[in-house]
């Protein structure tokens, strides 16, 4: 290699380290504060797909990805969907096939509209997507309660929302175009089985290569009450590069976190994750593990370690920078 050659790379290097530190110092907790406690407000009554509040979650989501200078993917900012909800002896189980819900119109127990919203930044590479995604819609109001029924769903899922959101603003602040076309989506109807990824998944053009997925599902609550940097990182696991991406984040820009690594040969469970994985999609998904609060009324913004959900959306942006320009992984 020439000196000039390897003084150009060298440049470029710098070039894009410093566009990506950028990005990275855009990521705090006032806007993480003002995401999950928009979305987790009693007034969204847990955003319960298909209900008018979940409508609004959905439109403020759009309204931000607008704002930011973000393009909608398709059309719109939103890819509406259909489920038709069947009675079977396992329980309800929700269909969202666009063949099932036509066969089963007539005689299915409930019908209901959804809709993910999807923003994108094309990358140099037009075939190839990376997804960033978290799901937007909750369980709604929990029956039967006294004093307050409403699961507010800060931790379960605005969390989520708001590191993606984050992202997003990220990417453009650091003012240069991905190597690969970056889709950031929020998805409708996870909490009755996964609908919108699923419908994203099935709906995916096969001519554009789907990269690697990114999954947030509740980043936010402290497991162990004496371990509040507490994370769990679930990866695939033929891709070990993902594990040693975390621990450089982590050394490097002197972040608290302390995950539990769990490469998973074919994380198929959990979350949205399993969408992306059963088709082969590389995955990370970060998640803050179980407490109390989950799925209660008591799932309250108040209860959020802010500082941690900082600290998780600056870690995931460096993982998503990788993976939307490194050159493989
Ligand atoms: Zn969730």
């Amino acid at each position: 290699m020439s000196i000039l050659l390897m003084m150009w790379l060298v440049s470029c290097n710098a070039m894009a380290q410093k566009a990506m530190e950028k990005g990275l110092a855009t990521i705090d907790r006032a806007t993480a504060e003002a995401h999950i406690r928009f979305l987790a407000a009693d007034e969204l009554r847990g955003r319960y797909a298909g209900t008018a509040e979940g409508r609004v979650a959905a439109n403020y989501i759009a309204s931000q990805l607008q704002q930011m200078g973000v393009a909608p993917l398709l059309e719109s900012y939103f890819q509406p969907f259909d489920a038709c909800c069947m009675e079977t002896r396992q329980g309800f189980r929700w269909e969202t096939h666009p063949d099932s819900v036509a066969r089963l119109a007539d005689v299915a127990y409930l019908r209901c509209s959804m809709r993910n919203v999807l923003g994108v930044i094309p990358g140099r590479r037009t075939d190839e997507y990376v997804v960033i995604g978290a799901h937007y819609d909750h369980i709604g109001i929990a029956h039967g309660q006294k004093a307050d029924s409403i699961c507010n769903g800060a931790d379960d899922n605005a969390s989520g929302v708001s590191a993606v959101l984050q992202l997003a603003r990220a990417f453009v602040a650091s003012g240069v175009q991905p190597e690969r076309t970056v889709v950031f989506a929020f998805w409708d109807g996870e909490e009755l089985g996964l609908l919108g990824s699923k419908y994203f998944v099935h709906c995916h053009d096969k001519g554009k290569k789907l990269c690697a997925y990114l999954n947030y599902d509740m980043i936010g609550r402290n497991h162990f009450p004496d371990r509040p940097w507490h994370v769990v990182y679930f990866y695939t696991e033929s891709h070990p590069a993902f594990g040693d991406w975390l621990r450089t984040a982590i050394k490097k820009f002197g972040l608290r976190l302390e995950p539990d690594y769990r490469p998973w040969d074919k994380p198929v469970g959990g979350s949205d994750n399993a969408s992306f994985a059963l088709i082969d999609v590389p995955v990370i998904w970060y998640h803050t593990d179980g407490h109390p609060d989950y799925h209660r009324p008591g799932d309250h913004a108040e209860r959020i370690n802010w500082e941690k959900v900082v600290d998780i959306t600056k870690a995931s942006f460096l993982n998503a920078w990788r993976m939307a320009n490194d050159a493989e992984y």
